[in-house]
């Protein structure tokens, strides 16, 4: 399913698949998570992909052929790919542990073609093994949902109480493992979304409200998954003295000026970009101790066009997946 231009729907097109070159793998993909920053890369409004592009940074597939060099991957072996699909390794972020934040990065769906396909190519160096406790469609949400939702959730540090702003794929996944360490989780979705604060609540949150309303106590951390800008400073007003509020997607909508007052106390807003192959191997080996469940909800890969549009509109419960027969 291609992108060709910013604004316009997928296409179904038959692309040539060529050999895995040195370094990479070719899978055949089984299932795709569809993630927010889709939309965004669809929507145009992050600007620095390729086109045409295949989208889908949640990929979950079998290796069909190895390239030369490539030691840890064989032929039949199940693999995940995540969003970060290559690093330079010698700038001075790669060189300080922060691959995460390279200057010359690839990133799977996006600078180079991804999951909405039958067949993707991957550096083998950025893949992951996935545990078995999950079939193909569960085990897709934890490669970004669940692995960037991870790195945010560690700048919560020791957070008791923690509010996750919008109720989606990384929220119902990172609120399970915030419950599992102890935590006191509480869930804020769009106004008058019922469904969504049921959902949960089922999941252990021990509140779920509107983003407007002020939660029962205040919070530690907050994480903002919802890419809405006026949530900032609602979560600061939310949040203790020496509180986080980590703001976990690629793209928000701009922020409003707000009072220094509500910053004032040694409060921080923070971002949090892309993950690290540590985070990935962290949290991956995490997920099925606690265990962290998956919701999902699936289409068929020719009607990626659906699922987007579901996503936009709030209509997903969970994780939304797409289907490679
Ligand atoms: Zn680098
Ligand atoms: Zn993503």
């Amino acid at each position: 399913m291609v992108l060709e231009a910013a604004g316009r729907p997928l296409l179904a097109r038959q692309l040539a698949v060529r050999d895995p070159t040195a370094g990479e793998v070719l899978i055949e993909v089984a299932a795709c998570g569809v993630c927010r920053t889709d939309l965004h890369v669809a929507d145009g409004e992050l600007k620095q992909g390729k086109l045409p592009l295949v989208l889908g940074h949640e990929v979950v597939g079998r290796v069909v052929a190895a390239g030369p060099g490539v030691e840890r991957f064989r032929a039949g072996d199940r693999v995940g790919v995540p969003w970060l699909g290559a690093t330079c390794g010698h700038c001075s972020h790669c060189l300080a542990g922060r691959e995460n934040l390279c200057d010359s990065p690839q990133f799977t769906g996006y600078t180079r073609d991804g999951g909405y396909a039958g067949y993707m190519l991957a550096d083998a160096g950025y893949v992951f093994a996935l545990p078995d406790a999950y079939d193909d469609a569960h085990a897709a949400p934890l490669l970004c949902a669940g692995l960037i939702g991870y790195r945010a959730l560690r700048f919560a540090d020791d957070a008791r109480s923690l509010g996750v702003y919008g109720f989606g794929a990384a929220a119902h996944l990172i609120a399970q493992l915030a419950v599992w360490q102890g935590r006191r989780v509480f869930a804020f979705t769009r106004p008058g979304d019922d469904e969504g604060q049921a959902f949960a609540r089922s999941l252990g949150c021990a509140w779920a409200g509107d983003s407007s309303e002020a939660p029962p106590e205040l919070l530690d951390a907050a994480v903002l998954f919802a890419p809405v800008g006026s949530l900032v400073p609602a979560a600061l007003r939310a949040t203790r003295k020496a509180g986080t509020v980590i703001c976990g997607g690629i793209h928000m909508s701009e922020i409003p000026a707000f009072p220094y007052q509500i910053l004032w106390g040694e409060r921080v807003v923070r971002s949090v970009a892309n993950l690290t192959r540590d985070d990935g191997e962290q949290f991956l080996a995490l997920a099925p101790r606690v265990p962290i469940r998956t919701h999902v909800q699936t289409w068929p890969l020719g009607q990626a066009n659906d699922a987007l549009d579901a996503l936009r509109a709030g209509r997903v419960q969970g994780a939304a997946v797409l289907l490679c027969p």
